[in-house]
């Protein structure tokens, strides 16, 4: 019996790796994070979410030899003319954490009123079947809402405990994640994947 084709994920996080797994499972994959190859960051020096998810997955691929999924997300604040977008793991700076970011946010938008908080998160994944893919597969999601004026909820990370789920009545962050992971951007974006992956690869589509 052969083993399952490996896939490197150009990212540590355990928590995206699961979330992954799990919309693959049945699929024959296997994706692995970077970090069992001892891949070093690459910098993020894109000006939309593709193109980093492009730079992260071709330099996972070109240090591993394995095809590569990478993904990129954010936050776009319509009131703040799309930030802090690219840059909202590091809006209150290089090493700001989470609650620090979430800070700030609220803080910017002090002045501003309920109706003009809208918001919404992006993610795009991209697949790359080896370094030099001229036709990278491209999957994006986007998941709608609105900035609260405090926060609420302890699931989750980043901005959920101030990100207002219209269809539920509540912050992202008071979500559980199995619901979470049915409605949010990344879902959306790897439900995507499922399909081309199906399309593409001749992969089962659960
Ligand atoms: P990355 O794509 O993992 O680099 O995430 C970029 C940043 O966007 C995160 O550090 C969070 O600040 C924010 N973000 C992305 N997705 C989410 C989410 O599902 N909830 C809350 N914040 C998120």
């Amino acid at each position: 019996m052969t083993a399952n084709p490996k896939i490197v994920f150009a990212s540590g996080n355990p928590g995206k790796i699961r979330e992954i797994n799990t919309v693959l499972a049945n699929s024959g994959l296997a994706v692995v994070p970077q970090s069992d190859y001892d891949t070093p960051e690459v910098a993020e020096t894109g000006l939309s979410f593709v193109e980093n998810a492009l730079i992260k997955a071709r330099h996972a691929s070109q240090h591993t030899g394995l095809a590569a999924l990478a993904d990129d997300s954010g936050l776009e604040v319509d009131a703040l003319q799309g930030a802090p977008g690219l840059y909202s793991s590091r809006y209150a700076g290089a090493n700001a954490t989470d609650q620090q970011n979430l800070e700030k946010l609220l803080a910017d938008l002090r002045d501003i009123d309920e109706t003009a908080r809208t918001a919404r998160f992006q993610c795009v994944i991209v697949y790359l079947r080896h370094q030099h893919d001229p036709t990278p597969l491209i999957c994006s999601g986007t998941w709608e809402g609105r900035i609260l004026e405090s926060s609420r909820g302890s699931n989750g990370f980043g901005y959920d405990p101030v990100f207002y789920v219209p269809t539920h009545q509540c912050a992202s962050a008071e979500l559980s994640p199995e619901i979470k992971n049915t409605l949010s951007h990344r879902a959306q974006a790897l439900q995507c994947l499922k399909h081309q992956f199906a399309l593409h690869l001749g992969i089962k589509s659960p």
